[in-house]
């Protein structure tokens, strides 16, 4: 685990380093906390309203993330938040209703949202309490299908977004735009312009996401989605998130389960994190709140699956092995034989097993098959995390260097999950969660033989999403990652790396747990409706934006 080496960020949190940044104007970030088990949530209420007719069972979904519903202060009578008018959203011809439900409160209501039926007229907002800091904002836009609604989501939290605590989310629930229907098209891809802003510029480490819900052609597939959202929301609406923003991610009415095996595990085990991250909430102990885990959750979201993770040894893939870990599941820890000693005493603390294996060697696909079988009998999860560089510009870039880079990245992960789809090694229910990069989005100097290999996992994921969930009942996501601090990012150039750290919405690097949290979420059993999805962890990046 690398230790932040971003010293700019802990400077901005002295006295000279405050009082330079904001004479000068520089990026000021504001230090992220992630999920640690004597800090598993965000603090504070939970802010939900409505921007048009309510999406079926989205409210009861997210009564459901661990969130005690409560009669909010808002939800009648209450005043504005200073500076905001008072009935801002009535003013401004948006129908907003708004509740809030907040983590381990004492619950006083149903938790049932006082919402008007689908199609009929929404009364008008009435604007949360002045001193709450809510530690997210779901607006529910599913409803919008005219470019006038959207009047709604500006209505609803215009109010109330000064009031989202530091660190805090906001979610926009949409749903996908219909080629059928230009009117509704319009109105749900214009959520995705303004989630993208917003994360721009709210500022203060807080992530605002898109979650689109897919109805698929099934009436009644709205709700469906809704409920296989739950992992999704989870995710988005905890820790685990700090460092993914500016994110539509689809969730389709695909296979899921519900809140107990799905719930991540809260508060208990991992004896092996590191206390006082939160007492602190400096950068230091933010950078440390892994999920260093030297035991196996009996309890949680990914207890009894079996998972391959290649490029273990170190960097992210250590990370995600960990954090798989954590979550239950067995690992198998696979990288190249030159780093067996890493890999080994990784998979000794996590009780997991060690692969010493070039993921590029013809029989990989059989030997992963021996040991897989010869442990469980099936894969469950299979991340795709083993990747290289080896840049230079195209003019000086040997074909060798091309090889190597696209064997590594992107052949070789073509091969293996043929193999193991094929043979049936990778189980029914199965995951795959590949590793993409915000270079295969963007491109970059000196990378066209990476940032192809990256392009590529991309058009991998999306074409094969589809028939691997029909054929095999197996979902395909990537990671697009972001600057991730890793021995990888350590050597690039201070300048290059500096800008690399600075040029996205949270203005730092994310850090390898940042991946691993994403793709636990995505190897749960709860995520069956999310496929054919590339998430960014990126904090925004301005590349490819
Ligand atoms: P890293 O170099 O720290 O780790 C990569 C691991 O892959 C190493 O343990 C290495 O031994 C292993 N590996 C390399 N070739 C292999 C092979 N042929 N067979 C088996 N294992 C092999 O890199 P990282 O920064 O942790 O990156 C992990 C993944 O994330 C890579 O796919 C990388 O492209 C991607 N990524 C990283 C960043 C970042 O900022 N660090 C950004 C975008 C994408």
């Amino acid at each position: 685990m690398v230790s932040t080496a971003d010293r700019y960020l802990r400077f901005t949190r002295t006295a000279p380093g405050r009082f330079l940044t904001r004479r000068l104007g520089l990026p000021r970030p504001e230090p992220l906390r992630r999920w640690s088990p004597v800090h598993p949530e965000l603090d504070g209420p939970l802010l939900r309203l409505t921007a048009a007719a309510p999406c079926p069972g989205l409210a009861a979904v997210l009564a459901r993330t661990g969130l005690e519903p409560r009669t909010g202060p808002g939800t009648a009578g209450a005043a504005p938040p200073p500076g905001a008018p008072a009935g801002a959203a009535a003013e401004a011809g948006g129908t907003a209703r708004v509740t809030a439900v907040s983590h381990g409160a004492p619950a006083s209501g149903t938790g049932a949202e006082a919402t008007p039926p689908p199609g009929s007229a929404a009364p008008a907002a009435t604007a949360p309490a002045v001193s709450v800091a809510y530690a997210a904002v779901v607006v529910d836009a599913t409803g919008i299908r005219e470019p006038e609604e959207l009047r709604a989501v500006h209505a609803a939290l215009h109010p109330v977004v000064r009031t989202v605590a530091t660190g805090g989310r906001v979610i926009v629930a949409g749903t996908v735009p219909d080629p059928d229907d230009h009117h509704q098209a319009a109105a749900q891809q214009a959520l995705d312009g303004f989630v993208r802003s917003l994360g721009k510029e709210i500022g203060g480490g807080r992530t605002v996401n898109l979650l689109r819900l897919d109805p698929g052609p099934a009436p009644g597939g709205l709700a469906e989605a809704a409920g296989a959202a739950e992992s999704t929301l989870r995710f988005l609406l905890s820790p685990k998130s700090a460092y993914v923003s500016g994110q539509t991610v689809t969730v389709g009415p695909g296979r899921h389960t519900t809140a107990t095996d799905s719930g991540s595990p809260t508060g208990t085990g991992n004896p092996g994190s590191p206390a006082g991250a939160r007492a602190t909430g400096d950068a230091d102990a933010a950078a440390t709140a892994t999920v260093s885990t030297a035991t196996v959750s009996p309890s949680g979201p990914l207890a009894g699956r079996t998972a391959l993770v290649t490029g273990a040894a170190g960097g992210i893939g250590a990370s995600v092995a960990e954090t798989l870990a954590r979550d239950g599941a067995h690992v198998i820890c696979l990288d190249v034989p030159a780093a067996e000693a890493q890999a080994s005493a990784l998979a000794g603390r996590l009780g997991g097993t060690a692969l010493p294996l070039d993921i590029t060697a013809p029989d990989a696909a059989e030997r992963i098959a021996a040991a897989v079988t010869a442990r469980s009998g099936g894969l469950d999860i299979l991340v795709h995390n083993a990747g290289i560089t080896r840049d230079r510009r195209l003019a000086n870039m040997s074909a060798g260097r091309w090889d190597q880079v696209l064997d590594i990245n992107l052949s070789s992960v073509l091969r293996v999950t043929d193999r193991l789809l094929e043979d049936g090694v990778l189980r029914r229910g199965g995951r795959i969660v590949a590793t993409a990069s915000i270079a295969g989005i963007a491109g970059n100097t000196g990378q066209t033989n990476y940032a192809a290999s990256k392009a590529g996992i991309i058009g991998f994921v999306r074409a094969l999403a589809p028939r691997a969930a029909a054929e095999y009942g197996v979902t395909v996501n990537a990671v697009a990652p972001g600057f991730i601090e890793t021995a990888m990012t350590a050597a690039v150039p201070f300048a290059i790396r500096e800008a690399g750290r600075r040029m996205n919405s949270l203005a730092q690097g994310g850090l390898p747990v940042d991946v691993a949290e994403t793709t636990a979420w995505l190897a749960q059993d709860g995520s069956g409706g999310v496929n054919g999805q590339i998430v960014r962890v990126c904090g925004q990046s301005l590349l490819g934006a």
